[in-house]
């Protein structure tokens, strides 16, 4: 069938296709353990789940306004005042469909043919195709475990065209765990600035940080709010990535055309998700930080056994809930014939034969590495290291 030609630019997300593979083996009765989905195991906080019910109970099963219900982005602007010291109009706020949707909505809307996007490499694995469906150019930049996989600012300096409309941060960052320091944010403030770039920032692992890391929006250096759009959600820290809901905080003509694309597209987000937004920016936080203690607990195990293993090296996340091991040094090994070369080698090695899921680093634009998720329990953990540490130790050497 032909199809528009737009499709065949992009692939399905790797993510997700890998989580779904591990979930049907699981689900074929095979023994796997997941380290794919970026997604919390934690359940979602019973009072929001509450909000919820009570909303539909109610009767709130009608259409909302396109952008949201006026308490959700009261919510929304209630915690950017009270965490980032930001201030945002009701027109300065829209709710979306999961921050995914939210970022398709902006790409959309800010870029088209002829425009460039700076992405920074490694890289979530939606940004590129996204910025490839609204007809613009993706532009990577790399950057190194040596240098805590935060960008140099020459790096990016070089990377700007006359025709950069555009760079996505996303600090902490999925897939590397790395955390940019609030004063590489704001030289990168300063460059966007002077360049006349806007900023993207996905902010959506701002809350899942160790360490003692500090958390700094780039919309908070000085001048910038007028020239990033704040995207986050509560999949992640409120473990609620089945509820989609996502949103974007930034200029009132960029959150007005959003909400155009979207009265076409989607109309508003789940009505009886918007209580749960009030509920979750506004209720207790407890349950975030228990969370991200558990979190942080896996992080240092799975980190110690990384890096006990021969031939791999691992950077210490900042942020987020993955582990990026960098696997080169296996490259080259084989197992009963079959070589590892790459990225995509070994992740079908581990799911193979060891019975492990994780993602192969080039779906994020680094082929040396994995991302193993560690948003999952400790047993788990533990087995699925078992058995890579023996998948290791079965290559031909
Ligand atoms: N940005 C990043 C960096 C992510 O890891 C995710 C997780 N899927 C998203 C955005 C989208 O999150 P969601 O659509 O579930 O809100
Ligand atoms: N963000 C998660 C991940 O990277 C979920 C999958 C996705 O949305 O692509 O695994």
């Amino acid at each position: 069938m032909d199809l528009a030609k737009r499709v065949s630019k992009i692939k399905p997300s790797p993510t997700l296709a890998i989580d779904a593979k591990a979930k049907q083996m699981k689900a074929d009765g095979i023994d796997v353990v997941g380290f794919g989905a970026g997604e919390p195991d934690f359940d979602t906080p019973e009072h929001i789940k509450q909000a919820a019910i009570d909303a539909l109970l109610g009767g709130m099963t009608k259409y909302t306004p396109v952008p949201g219900t006026l308490a959700a982005k009261d919510a929304i602007r209630a915690k950017l005042k009270r965490d980032q010291g930001l201030e945002y109009a009701r027109d300065q706020i829209i709710v979306s469909c999961g921050a995914k949707h939210t970022l398709y909505n902006i790409f959309q809307v800010l870029v088209q043919e002829g425009d460039e996007v700076i992405i920074i490499a490694p890289y979530w694995v939606s940004y590129p195709p996204q910025v490839v469906l609204a007809g613009a150019t993706p532009v990577i930049v790399e950057t190194t475990e040596e240098n805590d996989f935060v960008p140099v600012l020459e790096d990016l300096e070089r990377a700007m065209t006359g025709r950069t409309r555009a760079i996505v941060i996303n600090s902490p960052c999925n897939p590397t765990g790395a955390g940019y320091p609030r004063e590489c944010l704001e030289e990168i403030a300063a460059l966007a600035m002077d360049r006349g770039v806007f900023v993207i920032s996905d902010e959506i692992y701002e809350k899942t940080i160790y360490g003692g890391f500090e958390f700094f929006s780039i919309a908070q250096a000085p001048g910038m709010q007028d020239h990033t759009v704040i995207v986050n959600g509560l999949s992640k820290s409120y473990s609620m990535t089945g509820w989609r809901i996502g949103y974007a905080a930034g200029p009132a003509p960029l959150i007005g055309a959003m909400t155009k694309v979207q009265s076409q597209s989607t109309s508003n987000p789940v009505s009886f998700c918007m209580p749960a937004v009030e509920a979750a920016l506004n209720g207790p936080q407890d349950f975030v930080s228990e969370m991200v203690a558990r979190f942080d607990e896996r992080r240092r195990y799975i980190l110690d056994r990384l890096c006990a293993l021969e031939g791999v090296s691992c950077f210490t996340p900042k942020g987020a809930f993955y582990a990026f091991p960098n696997f080169s040094g296996l490259y080259g090994h084989s197992c009963r014939g079959k070589a590892i070369e790459n990225s995509t080698d070994l992740a079908d090695y581990f799911l193979e034969e060891a019975r492990v899921a994780l993602v192969p680093g080039v779906a994020f634009g680094a082929d040396r590495f994995a991302r193993l998720s560690y948003a999952t329990g400790m047993e788990n953990i533990e087995k699925g290291m078992d058995r890579i540490e023996k998948g290791i130790l079965a290559l031909d050497r």
